[in-house]
């Protein structure tokens, strides 16, 4: 099984429509958004009778205001000031160390798994070509989003083994944090989505270093090459220095952003889809290549 992400430094280079083209594109594959905060893909996917999964990535503690003997001294050891006077427990200060639990004289406080989001399994029908779709919510303000990539992403591939696919095709996050570089786990290519602007160089150069020190193979695409072909260049030399090979440039086309407003594949226009599978032939080869 091989699993090509696709990843940008930052957000709005058109990476996750070229990744549901990609999806498209390709003969057999499972759909995989790992951008847990704001997981677009299915927008553009639309998943079909979603199975929802509860996810929880650590523990909270749960005071019981019938037991509890007012002595203070959970408030008042709570090192996170996660307890209030009124001895109310505030959820996102909690880090579920267990500490207060531990301390309390008449066991009035407990501990319980932390709802921290949902990850789905679901289906997506691409004009009849059914394509399994894995995606997830992270709650606001929870921490731990690099755990549920890493569910998502371990729930897609036994899909994939016990269906017989081969390929994975993932939508990263953007940036370099926490969940991009669990999304990066046993990614076979990274394709990188770069807009040619002095903060998209700069974005590129920073994805390049993480996948570097972590190993991991990449392909540039130029989105929007003509905005600035300067920059364009600049970057397919630099790319060329680095051993980065180029899968092509795209220009802006205001086709593609018509389809995304109205939350269409691009590739299910012809014009656009003429436009990005040239694109899609040279990574699905440089794919083949990899380990
Ligand atoms: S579990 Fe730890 S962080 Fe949470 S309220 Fe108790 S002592 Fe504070
Ligand atoms: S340690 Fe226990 S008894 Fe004391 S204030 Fe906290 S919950 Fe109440």
């Amino acid at each position: 099984m091989k699993e090509l992400l696709v990843l940008s430094g930052k957000g709005g280079t058109g990476k996750t429509s070229l990744t549901a083209s990609f999806i498209c594109l390709a003969e057999k594959a499972i759909a995989c958004d790992y951008d847990v905060d704001a997981s677009n893909l299915p927008i553009l996917l639309k998943p079909v009778d979603p199975k929802g999964h509860e996810f929880s990535a650590g523990l909270t503690a749960d005071l019981d205001k019938d037991i509890c003997i007012d002595c203070g001294l959970c408030r008042d050891l709570c090192r996170f000031d996660a307890i209030n006077s009124k001895y109310q427990i505030s959820t996102l200060s909690c880090e579920g160390c267990g500490f207060c639990a531990e301390v309390c004289p008449v066991e009035a406080i407990s501990m319980s798994e932390r709802p921290s989001g949902r990850w789905f399994a679901s289906m997506s029908d691409q004009d009849g070509k059914m394509v399994p779709l894995f995606y997830a919510e992270l709650r606001p303000g929870e921490e731990n989003s690099g755990k549920l990539v890493a569910q998502v992403k371990s729930s897609a591939r036994q899909k994939a083994l016990e269906e017989g696919y081969s390929l994975l095709i993932s939508d990263g996050s953007p940036g370099i944090g926490c969940p991009v570089i669990s999304s990066l786990v046993e990614a076979n290519l990274v394709v990188i989505v770069a807009e040619p602007s002095v903060s998209g160089f700069h974005d590129l150069k920073r994805v390049r270093e993480l996948l570097a020190l972590r190993g991991v193979r990449s392909i540039l695409l130029i989105n929007k090459w003509d905005l600035n072909p300067e920059a364009s260049e600049a970057m397919e030399k630099w790319a060329q220095e680095c051993d980065i090979p180029c899968a092509g440039r795209l220009p802006y086309s205001s086709e593609l952003a018509a389809a995304v407003a109205v939350g269409e594949v691009p590739v299910s226009r012809k014009e656009l889809r003429d436009l990005i599978l040239p694109v899609w032939e040279n990574i699905a080869k440089t794919l083949e290549k990899q380990n």
